[in-house]
């Protein structure tokens, strides 16, 4: 199941900045945000290719930023494939990279393997990596698909990351790095 998020304060982490690139994972935050507005994940018959329920969370972000006087843009993934900022291939990473060059920040909306990726893409220059999200733990639910085609999350928990679990991931870093 999905990782599960809580907002960061991303508005006071932009202060003195103008400009930034969004770059949102598709999946796991789309699901928390679905979850926590008790709204459908999908509606397939409006869109194949967007969560609703993120897309509006995404507009009112960046209407935020440009309160705030961030100049935003959102970094698309429509293929299916490129949801998952995890997985993401080379070529996907080359044209965030170029992209990125454009931006004095890039706001990222995912887990740490999802900031991974675009600390990779960014690394040759200098430009400001923000968290916009943290992980609290994994989804617990169940999948319901409903007519007419929405695919949604019922009974849902979020089983917590334990201390224990985060040291054993740091051994791990540690251990591959
Ligand atoms: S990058 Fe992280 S948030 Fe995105 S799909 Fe992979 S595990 Fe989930």
């Amino acid at each position: 199941m999905p990782l599960h998020f809580n907002d960061l304060d991303v508005i006071s982490k932009t202060d003195g900045i103008t400009s930034a690139l969004i770059v949102p994972c598709n999946m796991c935050p789309a699901v928390t945000v679905a979850v926590r507005e008790k709204k459908p994940f999908m509606q397939l018959f409006k869109s194949l290719l967007k969560s609703a329920p993120f897309e509006n969370y995404l507009k009112e972000l960046q209407h935020r930023l440009k309160e705030n006087g961030v100049r935003t843009k959102i970094f698309r993934s429509y293929l299916y494939h490129q949801w998952f900022m995890c997985m993401w291939t080379s070529g996907r990473q080359k044209k965030l990279e170029k992209y990125t060059k454009q931006y004095e920040a890039v706001i990222v909306l995912g887990c740490e393997s999802a900031t991974e990726t675009v600390r990779e893409a960014v690394k040759s220059y200098n430009c400001k990596v923000i968290e916009g999200m943290e992980v609290t733990g994994i989804v617990n639910a169940k999948l319901k698909l409903q007519s007419p085609c929405n695919i949604s999350f019922t009974d849902c928990k979020v089983i917590a990351k334990s201390k224990k679990e985060k040291r054993s991931l740091r051994v791990i870093n540690k251990a591959v790095a």
